[in-house]
């Protein structure tokens, strides 16, 4: 047996991920695993080539297998390692490594000491999973009963896990993770930072920041447009976590000096968060009023603990019945400018901020469709409505999309507006 240690050590390696199981295909499960590990190592600074998904067949997952072999220095695979029928991958690899399985008495014995702690008798077929192939290095598995283990396939490395979660990256974290770090000598690490936008377009932002996509290179820069909005992805490689750092945040410093108005978080952050926490500092309170939203604010709002410090009320007001009965907006209006419009919207905002004593109120009026739209109010068309003790306002937007879409987007700019109001910045720029 080679040491682990000696398996890939001092060289800089392209890696590859491949998973495992028919029931990734079939669209059943998400394969969740090849972005965990694609994740671990860009933090590793690894360059990933590419990914692979294949079924539990064995034909497809040796040509798959081989073909990553070939061009990729350290190969890792998820899932197979069962010991039912279907699980194929310990019988690939020791058919690709020109290696018999051989029978591991250890590992038997780690499999029946599991069933024999769990109280249960052990079945015949789970010591099919001490077979591996012979010269392998194993990688121990303390969570489950099928071990891991990494061959030599030619002068490239192939290491299989098993396809449970948790199993799979506690055996990457205390095995895989280690010997990994050796390849990359110097500690390289690839991190990235994004900045989150909403409220502007991809074409603009993609103007404003042009010159910086062209001649930045480390960081690398990336524009990723969404239906709620654009983010800007920063990626950096450097010999060190801080040195990583220190290139983001020179060119971060940049990209906020661009789109100052336009970003309202960082990395995972939403706007509801971002808002949540400029209300909570500010000590602000609101209210929310929605007609075509049907109540996606209020959920948004809430969805981030602690909101009770500031959402005081939110009422779904999709009738126009509702409209007048529960927040006093006179039918008449409603009947001459029509239910989306921006009066119907500012008087929205208005009562369900007087009525909840909150500092704003915000509301939305429009057409979510597929029906209902009109030459003059086609779907699409939103307004939104902000109150506060000076001034209520509306501003009208025209949104593309499906009614989810449509929603969702109405949502995203009510949020939008109140963090700008939080902010003291113009409503639209
Ligand atoms: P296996 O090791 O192939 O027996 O896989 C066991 C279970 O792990 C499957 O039934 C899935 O629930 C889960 N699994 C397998 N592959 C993946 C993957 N790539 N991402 C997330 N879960 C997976
Ligand atoms: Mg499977």
């Amino acid at each position: 047996m080679f040491s682990v240690y000696s398996v890939v050590k001092g060289c800089c390696v392209n890696a590859e991920i491949v998973a495992i199981g028919t029931e990734l295909l079939l669209g059943q499960n998400l394969d969740t695993n090849s972005s965990w590990l694609a994740q671990q190592l860009a933090l590793l600074g690894i360059d990933l080539f590419a990914f692979q998904t294949v079924g539990d067949n064995e034909k497809r997952i040796e040509a798959a297998l081989k073909l990553a072999c070939e061009r990729s220095q350290f190969v890792i695979t998820t899932g197979g390692l069962g010991p039912t029928v279907d699980d194929v991958t310990r019988k690939v690899a020791g058919r690709l490594a020109q290696k018999q399985l051989v029978y591991n008495e250890t590992i038997a014995k780690q499999i029946e000491e599991v069933f024999t702690k769990a109280g249960k008798p052990c079945p015949k077929v789970n010591l099919n999973q001490a077979f591996i192939p012979q010269g392998a290095t194993l990688i121990p598995n303390a969570m489950g009963t099928a071990p891991g283990f990494i061959v030599k396939i030619g002068k490239n490395q192939l290491a299989c896990l098993p396809g449970v979660p948790f199993e799979m990256k506690a055996m990457f974290e205390n095995t895989l993770r280690p010997l990994l770090k050796t390849l990359s000598p110097s500690g390289t690490v690839i991190k990235s930072r994004v900045f989150r936008t909403t409220g502007i377009s991809e074409s603009l932002l993609n103007e404003k920041i042009l010159d910086l996509f062209e001649k930045s290179t480390n960081p690398t820069v990336a524009v990723l447009a969404h239906a709620d909005g654009v983010d800007i992805r920063l990626t950096a490689k450097a010999p060190s976590d801080a040195e990583a750092n220190n290139l983001l945040d020179g060119l971060g410093k940049t990209i906020m000096t661009r789109v100052p108005n336009f970003i309202y978080g960082l990395d995972q952050d939403n706007l509801e968060t971002s808002v949540g926490r400029m209300l909570m500092t500010r000590q602000m309170t609101v209210a929310v009023a929605e007609s075509c939203t049907g109540g996606l604010i209020s959920h948004r709002i809430t969805q981030v603990p602690g909101s009770s410090a500031y959402f005081l009320a939110g009422w779904a007001v999709y009738s126009n019945r509702a409209k007048s009965a529960s927040l006093g907006v006179d039918p008449k209006l409603i009947e001459g400018k029509g239910a989306v419009s921006a009066q119907v919207a500012e008087e929205l905002a208005r009562n369900a901020r007087e009525k909840s004593g909150a500092n704003i109120g915000i509301s939305t009026t429009g057409i979510a469709g597929p029906t209902g739209g009109t030459p003059e109010k086609p779907v699409g068309l939103v307004f939104v409505g902000l109150s506060d003790e000076q001034k209520t306002q509306s501003l009208e937007f025209r949104f593309s999309g499906n009614r989810e879409t449509i929603k969702m987007k109405a949502s995203q700019a009510a949020l939008e507006l109140l963090r700008r109001h939080c902010l003291k910045l113009p409503l639209k720029d």
